[in-house]
């Protein structure tokens, strides 16, 4: 098995000045009264239109987005390729509403996808596919709700354009994966995937699901969609990861009077998510999967699972996923060894990035334990490095 743990590989590429910054960012944000402040800050400004870029792009922006542009994502993406660590560019831009707006990010997500075409760095592309309609629209065709005639079209070009994608994505020979948000808007997306899947994985999978393993429907969707795989003759492609909205899901179960879609506890999606990667491993032949966690006991699932059924460690069509700024001792480790690893690079304006970043630091400070495992590796990292240049 190897160390997952290894600081000098994990931060290889950081100067003293990153690890010195992060140190500080994981010790604000270990305190949840601080996160709630941040969170608070953010929704104030956002709507207040106040300007805050000059207190968060030095801090949670610098350590958590690659920049404001593709172009200004190169120089974290090459600096991450020379330890094999590949990017996924991620286009941050929430609930947009206009149409010309919606056309505005279209553009962008063309364009990034067009880019993983022209870059070894770059092994897939992604959309938020609730950046491209608006959530009514996804919300009522998830639930069978007849749509309006505006909202028809506005559902007929979400079709379009995320078909559109897709094609530009085989025109790029490199495979897309489409987000997972809200249960709500969840149906409306599966059911667009899945018809993308039917229409551009047929010799391999172009097109990629996200399946959030800490819905208690999941599994089965998942062995709904090795039989739809098999059935059809296609290669199902799916990104794995637990779920970034439990807490907004339980909320609105209960408020709504319907049972919450989100197992009872932790241990359930636990075991869920590995079960996913068992299933997975064993059917490889029909799906193509791409594991993004945090999670190091997963991991260790996973790489046992493929040292079990005798797959090698770069097996082309498994890919291992962390998001840029965390855990670093996983994906650089991984790499090391011969995994096919990639993490998430978002990019975009402040505003459009806040969100993330508070989602980003409500789950570090939420995560039992991910925060001071973050805070004691740079510690160790900077006092390894200290001593060093002290000798
Ligand atoms: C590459 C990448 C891509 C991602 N893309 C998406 C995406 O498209 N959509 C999305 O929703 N998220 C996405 N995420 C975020 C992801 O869903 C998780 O929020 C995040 O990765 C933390 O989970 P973990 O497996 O890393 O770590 P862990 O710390 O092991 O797990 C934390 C997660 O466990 C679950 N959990 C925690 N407590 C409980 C409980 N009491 N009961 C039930 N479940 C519980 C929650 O999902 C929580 O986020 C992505 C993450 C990565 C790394």
């Amino acid at each position: 098995m190897i160390d997952l743990n290894n600081i000098e590989t994990a931060f290889k590429i950081k100067s003293d000045k990153d690890l010195k910054n992060a140190k500080f960012l994981f010790s604000m944000i270990k305190s949840p009264l601080m996160v709630r402040f941040l969170g608070f800050m953010s929704n104030l400004a956002l709507k207040m239109r106040l300007p805050i870029d000059w207190a968060v792009k030095p801090t949670l922006y610098r350590h958590f987005v690659g920049g404001e542009t593709i172009d200004e994502c190169f120089p974290t993406m090459n600096r991450m390729f020379t330890e094999n660590v590949r990017s996924v560019l991620d286009f941050s831009i929430e609930a947009v509403e206009k149409e010309s707006e919606i056309d505005k990010t279209f553009q962008e997500l063309k364009r990034s996808v067009i880019n993983s075409g022209e870059h070894e760095a770059i092994p897939f592309s992604v959309f938020k596919p609730t950046a491209l309609t608006t959530h009514d629209v996804l919300k009522k065709v998830s639930f069978n709700i007849p749509l309006t005639s505006k909202e028809q079209t506005s559902y007929d070009n979400f079709v379009q354009r995320i078909d559109a994608l897709c094609a530009e994505a085989v025109k790029a020979g490199k495979p897309i994966m489409i987000d997972a948000e809200d249960y709500w808007f969840q149906k409306a997306i599966d059911d667009v995937t899945e018809d993308m899947m039917l229409k551009y994985n047929k010799e391999t999978a172009v097109v990629y699901a996200t399946l959030q393993m800490y819905r208690h429907d999941r599994l089965a969707y998942l062995r709904y969609l090795i039989k739809f795989s098999k059935q059809h003759g296609i290669i199902t492609g799916i990104k794995y990861v637990r779920g970034a909205y439990m807490e907004k899901e339980r909320a609105r179960a209960l408020e709504g009077g319907y049972p919450s879609p989100i197992y009872p506890t932790k241990k359930d999606t636990d075991n869920a998510f590995n079960e996913a990667l068992r299933i997975s491993v064993e059917n490889c032949d029909v799906i193509h999967f791409f594991c993004g966690t945090h999670n190091d006991e997963s991991i260790r699932a996973l790489m046992k699972y493929m040292k079990d059924k005798e797959l090698p460690n770069n097996f082309p069509n498994i890919y291992m996923s962390q998001l840029y700024g965390m855990s670093d001792n996983l994906s650089f480790n991984l790499a090391k060894a011969g995994y096919n690893v990639a993490k998430y690079l978002p990019y975009g304006k402040v505003k459009n990035v806040l969100p993330y970043l508070v989602r980003r630091a409500e789950e570090n400070s939420s995560i039992a334990g991910q925060t001071t495992r973050e805070l004691i590796m740079l510690k160790q990292e900077l006092k390894r490095r200290k001593f060093l240049t002290n000798q």
